[in-house]
C-alpha cells in the first residue's frame, strides 16, 4: 500500500505495519457517513489529524474525502468533531468491519 499521511510514522509505527495489523471485511453499505456540507465550515479539521487510519483527506477546493473501507471503528472521530450533523454511525452489518490479528 502506498498512502501518504500526517500519519506515517506515529509512535515508531509505520501506517503500513499498523494497517498490517488489522483485515477488513467491507460491508458495501457505509458505516459512516459524512456530510461534506458540514466539512466546508469547518476549520480545524481535527478528524484528519485524529483518525489512527488516515481515512479523512482534505482536498484543495476546501473539502473533505472520507473513505469507511478501512476503519478500525475506534470512533475517535466521533470524539473529535464537534460538528453537528457532520459525521453519522451506524454499526457495520454482521461478520463486516475491522478484526484486529494476535501476536
Ligand atoms: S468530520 Fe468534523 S472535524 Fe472533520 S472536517 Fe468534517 S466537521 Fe470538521
Ligand atoms: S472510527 Fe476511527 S478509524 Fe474509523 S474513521 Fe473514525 S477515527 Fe478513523
Amino acid at each position: 500500500m502506498t498512502q501518504s499521511s500526517p500519519h506515517a510514522h506515529r509512535a515508531g509505527v509505520s501506517f503500513e505495519d499498523r494497517m498490517a495489523t488489522v483485515d477488513f471485511r467491507v460491508a458495501e453499505r457505509a458505516h459512516i457517513v459524512v456530510d461534506t456540507s458540514v466539512c466546508l465550515s469547518c476549520e480545524l479539521r481535527s478528524c484528519v489529524h485524529a483518525c489512527p487510519a488516515a481515512l479523512f483527506v482534505p482536498t484543495d477546493d476546501g473539502g473533505i474525502l472520507f473513505n469507511y473501507e478501512q476503519c478500525f471503528e475506534c470512533g475517535t472521530c466521533y470524539q473529535v468533531c464537534d460538528a453537528p450533523g457532520a459525521l453519522s454511525w451506524t454499526y457495520p452489518e454482521g461478520g463486516h468491519g475491522v478484526a484486529f490479528r494476535q501476536g
